[in-house]
């Protein structure tokens, strides 16, 4: 199944927290959109591999994916090595997508800057012919990178304000890892509501300069290029 974009997260989440608005957006656009989870999630101090799937799934039915994949790399201790470079490849070539979105170049989690390198790297080696998976070659056409916990400077940003309530849904999806007043669980970074407080700040920082309520911020490593210089406004 070809899809037109793959957003790829190295946890279970990262997409919903970080441009969730936005998949839903475009998909109302009439878009296609593929995920992939680099790991499960599994050395995260609350919930466990299991759980996180059975949350990421639920996630990804609000959200409205086509589909959602996991490759099963060992978090926290995963490297950029062929290996993990061709898996992702595979699905690059398999799912043939314009635009992939990822992690964020450098962030709180030092997973997450990892991620991103291996992901470039990725969408770049699937557009050679001579790394063979048994694929054609293909090379999307732009990788962004979605900003999550530490605040980054954005290059652009995407209105996501009709859609900010139903990403709040797909983030409470991973009940485990959340404000849950009833978790038992303990006490992380993430768990407060003053996580969320904090994403939706950013949020609405980056939609003020926009003159919209909330807006998802993105970064990328190459110009973007336009033909109407009112898409930009
Ligand atoms: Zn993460």
């Amino acid at each position: 199944m070809q899809v037109d974009i793959l957003a790829i997260g190295v946890h279970p989440d990262d997409v919903e927290l970080s441009c969730s608005g936005t998949l839903l957006k475009h998909i109302a656009f009439g878009k296609s959109v593929g995920l992939l989870d680099l790991t499960l999630g599994e050395m995260g101090t609350r919930g466990n591999a299991e759980l996180r799937t059975q949350e990421a799934m639920k996630a990804t039915k609000i959200i409205g994916a086509a589909f959602r994949k996991q490759l099963h790399f060992e978090d926290c201790f995963f490297e950029n090595n062929k290996t993990h470079l061709i898996e992702i490849i595979k699905v690059i070539r398999e799912h043939k997508p314009q635009l992939v979105l990822c992690n964020a170049i450098s962030d709180r989690h030092p997973d997450h800057g990892r991620a991103a390198k291996l992901v470039v790297d990725a969408c770049f080696y699937s557009g050679l012919v001579k790394i063979d998976t048994k694929q054609p070659a293909w090379r999307p056409k732009a990788v962004y990178h979605y900003i999550q916990d530490n605040y980054i400077h954005p290059h652009f940003v995407v209105d996501v304000t009709a859609f900010a309530d139903k990403k709040r849904e797909a983030i409470m999806a991973y009940s485990s890892q959340f404000y849950n007043p009833d978790s038992k669980e303990p006490a992380t970074p993430i768990s407060s509501p003053e996580f969320l407080e904090a994403l939706y700040s950013k949020m609405s920082i980056w939609g003020r300069t926009i003159g919209v309520r909330y807006a998802e911020g993105f970064t990328t490593a190459r110009y973007p290029g336009v033909e109407n210089l009112f898409d930009l406004i």
